[in-house]
């Protein structure tokens, strides 16, 4: 049967990939288009109730597959959300459980909010952030409501994106009463998990030293680093990495970045970043994300948005690695530029795989309310990330590919043979 989705989906690096994969492997077109569509996608529309009035809020749910475990993947908040992008992330989520080798399979759930519209539209200031949280506590409560079911039977369990954390995550909690309907849940909520917060951008820090030592031959400590982002996974990573004892000279947020060829104090800069919620106005010259992009360091570390490195960027970057954080953060064309130019990634489904890894251990402890310890924590995410890390490069250097391509190959191989154990296929 021919698919319905390529004919509109715009091809995006996962689905290169994975065909790519998919031809290396032998697979018919009848299968590969069974790896790479979503299994079902749904669109909705969310009525909140924002001071009295009711504004809708749009969304897409992204069920992309189920061979190897319920569907997982975050919730994201943002005003560039689109169907495209969220089956996308879903697929990147299918490849991403799969080359970590975790019993879940791949979904996204995008829904729009727009919120300098919306504080324009309610006369409230950029920064109002107690405004933000009411508004996404209004929309998480009635998304919450649509899809509780989902939820509860563990057919999809969602966790945090872009402009969710565990606030949120402790709604759909507090609407499901079950700890496993949900991952990034707030320390106290029961069967939250020590160390998922910092999992992410730990598992970052973790492969790019291992990277650094395996591959380049050097020591973390000799490296400078700019990272972009400094949300939830962007400032961990930078924490891990300087306390590591790498010079971060570069760092930025949506509203601008710092650099410092000196250094810049990770410690000093998060107190800062707590006190004025940006990295905007911290001792450091300013500089604009293009700017902190194109810098000339050993390590670049996208961890924001997705797609900020197209083919302008990938001509012009200055680094010798770059370290995708972030989901998708490199375009199909920028990738190929950034591969003729010969500078390594590590892709997004090995780099950042440290929050699904901690999110398949609270599921875990959510259904059988045995407790861990954060180090147990961070034994499993190293021990996890560290295989796929090497497998990635086995393959690689096997088949003579770029570690994204064999990253992807690692995944498919086992998507593939879960689908056809289980008669998807
Ligand atoms: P977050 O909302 O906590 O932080 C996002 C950060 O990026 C903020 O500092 C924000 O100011 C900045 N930002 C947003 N748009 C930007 C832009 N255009 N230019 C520069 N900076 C910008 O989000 P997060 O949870 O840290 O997620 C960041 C990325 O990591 C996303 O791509 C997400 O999909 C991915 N990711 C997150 C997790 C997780 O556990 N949170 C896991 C895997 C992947």
């Amino acid at each position: 049967m021919q698919s319905i989705v390529p004919f509109q989906e715009p091809v995006t690096k996962s689905i290169a990939y994975v065909k790519d994969s998919c031809r290396r492997l032998g697979l018919t077109e009848e299968e590969t288009n069974a790896i790479c569509d979503p299994q079902e996608v749904r669109l909705f529309k969310l009525p909140c109730n924002v001071l009295g009035e009711t504004v809708i809020f749009p969304g897409i749910l992204c069920l992309h597959n189920n061979a190897r475990g319920p569907y997982k993947g975050g919730i994201r908040l943002d005003g560039s959300v689109d169907i495209y992008e969220t089956i996308e992330l879903a697929r990147v989520m299918t490849l991403k459980t799969a080359v970590t080798d975790i019993e879940f399979g791949g979904g996204k759930t995008g829904i729009r909010v727009d919120w300098p519209q919306v504080l324009a539209k309610y006369g409230k200031k950029s920064d109002d952030w107690a405004f933000m949280r009411v508004i996404a506590r209004s929309v998480i409560e009635k998304y919450a409501q649509l899809y509780g079911d989902l939820f509860s039977k563990h057919i999809y369990v969602p966790a945090p994106d872009m402009g969710t954390g565990p606030t949120e995550m402790a709604i759909i909690y507090n609407y499901t009463q079950d700890p496993a309907s949900v991952t990034g849940k707030a320390e106290g909520v029961a069967g939250w998990l020590p160390g998922r917060k910092e999992a992410t951008g730990l598992g970052v820090a973790w492969v790019t030293k291992l990277y650094v030592e395996e591959v380049l031959g050097k020591d973390i400590s000799q490296m400078t680093v700019a990272v972009q982002g400094f949300g939830n996974v962007g400032s961990h990573v930078a924490k891990y990495i300087y306390e590591m004892g790498a010079k971060i000279v570069g760092i930025s947020d949506v509203f601008g970045g710092l650099y410092d060829a000196k250094g810049i104090r990770v410690d000093q800069l998060l107190d800062h970043v707590a006190k004025k919620g940006t990295v905007v106005g911290f001792e450091a010259e300013s500089i604009s994300n293009d700017q902190l992009l194109r810098l000339p360091v050993d390590i670049l570390i996208p961890a924001a948005a997705g797609h900020v490195i197209g083919v302008d960027e990938a001509k012009e970057v200055q680094t010798k690695l770059i370290v995708e954080a972030a989901n998708v953060p490199i375009t199909l064309d920028g990738m190929e530029i950034l591969n003729s130019r010969g500078i390594p990634v590590i892709p997004d489904i090995i780099a950042n795989s440290g929050g699904v890894v901690a999110s398949m251990e609270e599921y875990s402890r959510s259904l059988t309310a045995m407790l861990r310890t954060k180090e147990d924590v961070f034994d499993v995410i190293r021990h996890k990330l560290e295989n796929s890390l090497r497998g990635a490069l086995a393959v690689a250097e096997e088949q003579k590919i770029d570690l994204c391509r064999a990253g992807v190959e690692l995944a498919v191989q086992r998507v593939y043979q879960s689908m056809k154990n289980r008669n998807q296929i």
